[in-house]
């Protein structure tokens, strides 16, 4: 479904990815592993279209979006939700949600997305009507995960859904993204919680330095003893 192959990419003169090739196929979970700094974020950016690669390329539905803005990757079902939520603070949780509709391929279905998308996130349903910024964190990054579901998207792209939250909070921010899974969603999730991610996905990339160091299954990578010791710290 998505490929990336060979990809450079950085900000000005800097490059941060160096020669990333990776797959995401129809219906998977894909993890991308790796410490502060690795490229993990610049990664999920330069697929969305925010960053455009210095070299290499990148392929979505066998079309090529190498060159493409945000605004047409959207356009095209992929959905980034951002690290740090990113809601809009002044508004209500339901305008917030609506906002999330806006591309051609989810517009005119946007009342039957709502309720499909409220029946995941029945606290959501709740309060419709609150201000964003006035909710809890882990409120706010619930309702920044269904603003990402109300695209329809083809892909979704997780950033640290779990950053910040509680534990309690985080594991509610899993099963909503196992529910999420399950309805056949294809996922790439960009995560700390390395250990639950892991068990979430299928397979998953180790990033170290703007490079892909390991490429594996996901349960081979629990049991991978690079992986045990820089990530899960055991
Ligand atoms: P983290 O978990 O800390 O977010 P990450 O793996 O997602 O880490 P990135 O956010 O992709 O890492 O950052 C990779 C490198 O790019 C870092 O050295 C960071 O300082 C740098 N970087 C990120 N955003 C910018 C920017 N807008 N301008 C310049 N450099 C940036």
């Amino acid at each position: 479904m998505l490929r990336l192959e060979g990809i450079d990419a950085g900000y000005g003169a800097t490059t941060i990815l160096h020669g990333v090739s990776l797959e995401v196929r129809q219906g998977e979970v894909v993890t991308i592993v790796g410490a502060n700094g690795a490229g993990k974020t610049t990664t999920l950016r330069t697929i969305a279209g925010l960053l455009t690669p210095s070299a290499g390329s990148i392929s979505f539905e066998g079309q090529d979006i190498t060159r493409l803005s945000a605004h047409e990757t959207v356009e095209l079902g992929i959905t980034l939700i951002p690290e740090g939520r990113q809601l809009f603070p002044d508004m209500t949780v339901e305008e917030n949600l609506r906002m999330g509709a806006y591309r051609r391929g989810a517009r005119g279905q946007t009342e039957q997305t709502l309720e499909e998308v409220l029946a995941l996130f029945p606290r959501l349903k709740e309060r419709l009507g609150q201000q964003a910024s006035s909710m809890s964190g882990g409120e706010q990054q619930m309702a920044a995960i269904a603003r990402g579901m109300m695209a329809r998207p083809r892909l979704l792209m997780f950033d640290e859904p779990s950053l910040g939250l509680a534990p309690i909070i985080v594991a509610q921010v899993f099963e909503v993204i196992e529910r999420i899974v399950a309805t056949g969603a294809t996922v790439l999730i960009v995560e700390q919680n390395v250990f639950h991610t892991l068990k979430a996905a299928d397979r998953g990339y180790v990033l170290e330095n703007g490079e892909i160091v390991i490429a594996d299954d996901a349960a081979a990578l629990l049991r991978n003893d690079h992986v045990r010791q820089a990530y899960l710290g055991i």
